[in-house]
Formats: C-alpha cells, sequence, structure tokens
C-alpha cells in the first residue's frame, strides 16, 4: 500500500500547472505565494462529506471537479480571479484508482481556470473533501452580499433546480437525463461572469442553498426585503414540466445545488446591463427587484403574493 508521501508526489505535486506567482508549492510546510500588488484576496473553503454531500460509491472524477468547482462559484460571486488552492483529503484507504480519477476531474477544470494546487493535508478516516481557494480582484470590485439597495433589480444566470430534480430522480432510483446529471455533478462555475459583473452589480451570491434562501441571505445582510416574480424563474423543459405538473416550486426555490449566480443590479445601471449581457455565452434573467422591508416573497403569475418564501438547506436544523 503507498504510503502518504507516495501519494503526494504520486497525485497532487504535479497535479496543475505552474504559476508565476507560486514562489514554492507542494512539498515545503507552506506554500509561498505573491500577491500582484494593489490586489487584496478571496478565500473560501467548502467541505463535501461522503453520505452527506455524494453517496460513497460517487464517481471520484466528478467529485474531483465538483469539490473544485463549487469553491469556485464562491470566487465567482465574489468577482474575484481564481489563484491557489489548499486541498485537504480524508481518506479511508490509499486507493490509486480512486485518487487517479478524482484528480482527473480536479485537474482538468484547475487547467481551465490556471488555479494551482499549492497544498494540503492527507489524512486516514471517513471519506471527506475539504477545499480552500484562494482568489485575487481590485478592492474596490468585490460583489458584497450587504450592498443590495431598494430598487436594485434581481437577476440570475441560468437555470433553476435541474440539480435538485436530478437528485430527487436518483434517490427514487429513476432514469436521470444526462443533462440534468451534469447539472449535479458536474457544475460549471460562472466565473467568467462573475468577473464582468464587475462594472454593473452591486452585490452578487451563488446559489447553493437554494434560490430563496440564498436571496433570504443577501436581504438579512443588506437591511432590506425582495420580489420574486414565479412567471420570471427561468427554468430548463423538465423542471418546467416539474413544476407544471405539481404545481410545486420547491425545486426552482428551494432545492439547492444549482452554482448560479444572483445579483442586483442598479436602476441606472439595468438598461445598459441588459444591452450588453444579451450575447453572453450564458443567459441572464432578470427575476425580481430588491425593496425596502425584509423577507423574501414570491409574486405568482396570478398577481397574488405569496409571503415569506424562505428556507433552503440548513445543516443544523432537522
Ligand atoms: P506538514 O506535516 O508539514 O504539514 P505534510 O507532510 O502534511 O506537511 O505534507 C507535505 C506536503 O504535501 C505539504 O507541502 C503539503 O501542503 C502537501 N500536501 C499534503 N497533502 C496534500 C493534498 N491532499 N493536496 C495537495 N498538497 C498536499
Ligand atoms: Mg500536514
Amino acid at each position: 500500500m503507498p504510503g502518504e508521501f507516495d501519494l503526494i508526489r504520486e497525485y497532487f505535486e504535479a497535479a496543475t500547472g505552474p504559476r508565476e506567482d507560486v514562489l514554492l508549492g507542494i512539498g515545503d510546510d507552506c506554500a509561498l505565494l505573491r500577491p500582484p500588488p494593489g490586489q487584496i484576496l478571496a478565500v473560501t473553503s467548502d467541505t463535501l462529506v461522503s453520505g452527506r454531500h455524494f453517496a460513497p460509491d460517487a464517481d471520484p472524477e466528478s467529485l474531483g471537479h465538483k469539490a473544485l468547482a463549487v469553491n469556485l462559484s464562491d470566487l465567482a460571486a465574489m468577482g474575484a480571479r481564481p489563484a491557489w488552492a489548499s486541498l485537504c483529503l480524508t481518506l479511508p484507504a490509499a486507493d490509486r484508482d480512486w485518487l487517479a480519477a478524482f484528480m482527473r476531474g480536479f485537474a482538468a477544470l484547475a487547467g481551465r481556470f490556471d488555479v494551482s494546487l499549492v497544498g494540503g493535508d492527507t489524512t486516514r478516516g471517513p471519506l471527506a473533501i475539504s477545499l480552500t481557494l484562494h482568489g485575487l480582484l481590485a478592492p474596490d470590485q468585490a460583489l458584497r452580499r450587504d450592498a443590495a439597495r431598494p430598487g436594485d433589480a434581481l437577476y440570475v444566470t441560468g437555470t433553476l433546480g435541474d440539480a435538485g430534480l436530478a437528485l430527487r430522480l436518483r434517490q427514487a432510483g429513476r432514469p436521470v437525463p444526462r443533462v440534468l446529471a451534469q447539472r449535479l455533478d458536474r457544475p460549471e462555475p460562472r466565473v467568467e461572469i462573475g468577473r464582468r459583473l464587475a462594472g454593473y452589480a452591486r452585490c452578487a451570491i451563488d446559489i447553493s442553498d437554494g434560490l430563496a434562501a440564498d436571496l433570504g441571505h443577501v436581504c438579512a445582510r443588506s437591511g432590506a426585503g425582495a420580489v420574486l416574480e414565479a412567471a420570471r424563474l427561468p427554468l430548463s423543459p423538465p423542471v418546467r414540466a416539474h413544476v407544471a405538473g405539481r404545481g410545486d416550486w420547491g425545486l426552482p426555490l428551494s432545492a439547492g445545488d444549482d452554482y448560479e449566480l444572483l445579483f442586483s443590479v442598479p436602476p441606472e445601471r439595468q438598461a445598459a446591463f441588459e444591452r450588453d449581457s444579451a450575447d453572453w455565452e450564458v443567459a441572464v434573467s432578470r427575476i425580481g427587484h430588491i425593496e425596502a422591508g425584509s423577507g423574501v416573497r414570491l409574486r405568482q403569475a396570478d398577481g397574488q403574493c405569496v409571503e415569506e418564501i424562505g428556507g433552503g438547506y440548513d445543516h443544523f436544523s432537522e
């Protein structure tokens, strides 16, 4: 069985490409990194635990992708450019096939966004993956959650509820269409869009817990309320069919794992934003607005308002 240091040499040391700002990478007590002058660091961590965030027999290549994608999504929501990653793995055994596949998924996505793996930790125990990702941005470019103001329009990228539908089908033992499975297993972080938003958006968050809950976080932090227009929520055909068939808005509003960006644009920039974003490769939809007060309301197609939607996934609530 390979030892810890064999694993580090074989699977982590050369996993990702070099970056000029990495003075010292894997192999010493710390990595030494040089942020460019005038830029600040954006730092984010996420943990995926076997049995909680993924099934124990989940495809390791997809896990490698997803562990990085969910962190990239956080950097995107801040408007930061990805740079350095630190990977803490707890593994039940030194399984070479599993590690090789995991790092294939990780490295493919890291290469696309110029992320360098600069350190981490490898221990034995129940399978868990914890990643810390560092990004860079200009100090005045950060898209903070507390910056939404009444009158701002709310936009979201892509479509909502696809990952949630994939999870429900999989858990029910039913076939999962490939496009939906991709949305759950290989989410595409909206890094480019996050960077482009700097000139337009005031505030942004990525949707990991569900639209209602994440918009609730924005409202709480910004000291404001929000209205969502049900008829404007962007839905893929299968999610639209699910909503129409059951009148159940739970998937697009609270299922989570969407990794789309939700952001607010002040009135004076909305026209320019809508013009400029019309040909972006990912569709952007206006879905509501920020208003004075608190909480998130849903206005249905018939004009009726549902008060206080909200509530996504919370690990500690039962
Ligand atoms: P230390 O005992 O000084 O913390 P370790 O023996 O844990 O160092 O790790 C040796 C080197 O390998 C360090 O540079 C560490 O950052 C790196 N490393 C360990 N595990 C990982 C991993 N899963 N991914 C990337 N780098 C790792
Ligand atoms: Mg260590």
